[in-house]
């Protein structure tokens, strides 16, 4: 019945006019991605079709270039995030990705967050490899003047349209979603004032600007899809509001679809749902005589695994990288006869999992803590192997031991139950109750540890990754802790150790978290 849905939304979307052919006007077609995540192959999304897998960069390319010969009016942009999802990322640090999205047609491409997850030096050792131009303007090497990836913007030509492409990253979004340590040696600069700089440059050189960008709030990740928590667009917007000139902002992050382009200022933002699930289509009509826009139509079009015939070059690039891990991500860890899954506002098997491993390795602590958005992929039931986890949690964090006292593990979790990074995943032993309805700062409702009230003055031992200790996700709270200490352990081999101690490992829901209404 959902799918009904969202087949009705994306056909039903209203037309915009477009102007018949005049002598001044001219037709352009932009073909868009976001946080595509590395999600290569075809994935089962129930919240989307439970019959039908969707996505994969296969099925893409087909498409943008089945586009590209039936109109040669058209260019492939993505707004970046292509790093961190299943294994065939972290395992290469992103190398296969690039190797694949270079078969894909893409015209260009800014730089996400995620691009960042194996250090700001693998940046330009992993963009250096893509046959496709990849835009950024405003991430500088610390206390210089010299870009990261200098290439802030690109001119591209069609249908005698001259589009100027420029490719930013939120500032906020840059500090919000990176760990400390992966970003030390750069800085983001204000995107305002270097986006109102490169339309300086490029205006009297070109017709349109476009720009790509990575901003805004996190995506969510979950099981449940878009009705966990409400996401919107509203950076964007703002950002169109205060910089005049920008034609359009095809924009990632927050993976929010516009079935409808939002309009802002003048300028029109688009994105999709992320993880390959769609390909946005903006046909634009440009009138020359009055240098703008005149109508435009936009339309996300779900990607049905079995409606599309792969691009033959990019599933070559696919296999060769995937058999060459198989040695790795085939390896048998247990079996489980449940679907490990995510939630970003409630308990899940996947986040209990991860916690439960992480104080496993250190029992002598009273709790573990981990993010909602360091869970990017559910574990089926059945057999569970290295692959499983590398893809269920992509990250090379390491366990961190800090001491917190009570009051300021309580703020940790007053942010948690704000939802704006996800709630928190624990361990065996913590209950949190909190109502959604309630003023954000004033949601938590009760927290025990062991059976135990949290006690403010009391010190806590915690088990979590680098990535929260260092505030990552809004969890500033940890900033206050009064001892700290890296292990260095990988999260990732913590969690195989743990599982490889059940023959069959088969957890239940057990109360950790517990949502109340008003
Ligand atoms: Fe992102």
């Amino acid at each position: 019945m959902k799918k009904h849905i969202l087949f009705y939304l994306l056909f039903a979307t209203p037309i915009f006019a477009l102007a018949q052919s005049k002598n001044n006007s001219k037709q352009l077609t932009i073909l868009y991605t976001n946080d595509l995540h590395a999600h290569v192959n075809p994935q089962q999304l129930d919240w989307i079709s439970t019959t039908h897998k969707i996505g994969g960069f296969a099925n893409i390319a087909t498409l943008v270039k089945n586009e590209k010969i039936a109109n040669t009016n058209t260019v492939y942009f993505d707004a970046g995030d292509y790093f961190t999802g299943p294994y065939i990322s972290s395992l290469t640090k992103g190398a296969a990705v690039i190797d694949v999205m270079n078969h894909m047609s893409i015209d260009a491409a800014c730089i996400g967050n995620h691009e960042f997850d194996h250090g700001w030096q693998n940046v330009p050792t992993q963009l250096i490899k893509a046959k496709f131009p990849v835009l950024n303007g405003n991430i500088f090497v610390k206390q210089t003047k010299q870009l990261l990836w200098n290439h802030p913007y690109k001119i591209i030509v069609k249908n005698g349209i001259r589009i100027g492409v420029i490719g930013l990253h939120g500032q906020f979004a840059f500090y919000d979603t990176i760990s400390d340590e992966m970003i030390q040696g750069v800085e983001a600069r204000d995107e305002e004032k270097y986006l109102q700089q490169y339309i300086n440059e490029l205006k009297n050189k070109t017709d349109l600007i476009v720009l790509l960008i990575h901003e805004g709030i996190p995506g969510r990740q979950s099981s449940k899809g878009i009705t966990d928590v409400g996401r919107n667009l509203k950076k964007d917007i703002e950002l169109a509001q205060k910089i005049s000139g920008v034609d359009v902002i095809v924009t990632g992050h927050a993976h929010q679809g516009t079935p409808d382009a939002l309009e802002s200022n003048g300028t029109i933002i688009v994105s999709t749902d992320a993880l390959g699930m769609q390909l946005g289509k903006l046909t634009i009509t440009y009138d020359q005589q009055k240098d703008k826009i005149i109508a435009y139509q936009n339309k996300l079009n779900y990607i049905y695994d079995d409606e599309v015939i792969d691009d033959s070059a990019t599933k070559a690039a696919i296999n060769k990288w995937e058999n060459q891990l198989s040695v790795i991500t085939q390896q048998k860890i247990c079996v489980t006869p449940v679907k490990l899954f995510r939630s970003y506002g409630e308990e899940s098997l996947l986040g209990n999992m991860v916690a439960d491993a992480m104080l496993f390795a250190h029992p002598t602590c009273d709790f573990a803590l981990v993010n909602s958005g360091g869970l990017r992929q559910d574990i089926d039931a059945g057999t569970i192997t290295l692959g499983n986890l590398i893809s269920a949690f992509p990250f090379p964090n390491t366990n961190i031991l800090v001491d917190m006292k009570g009051q300021d593990v309580l703020a940790l979790f007053e942010h948690a139950a704000s939802l704006t990074n996800g709630i928190l995943q624990v361990s065996k032993g913590v209950v949190l109750t909190y109502n959604e309805q309630s003023p954000v700062g004033n949601r938590v409702v009760s927290l025990t540890i062991n059976g135990q009230p949290i006690q403010p003055n009391q010190t806590y031992k915690i088990i979590t990754s680098n990535f929260m200790a260092d505030g990552g996700d809004g969890y500033f709270a940890f900033k206050k802790a009064v001892f700290r200490k890296n292990t260095q352990e990988i999260i990732l081999d913590a969690m195989a150790a743990y599982l490889k101690t059940f023959s069959s490992y088969s957890p239940s829901l057990e109360g950790r978290i517990k949502k109340v209404d008003n």
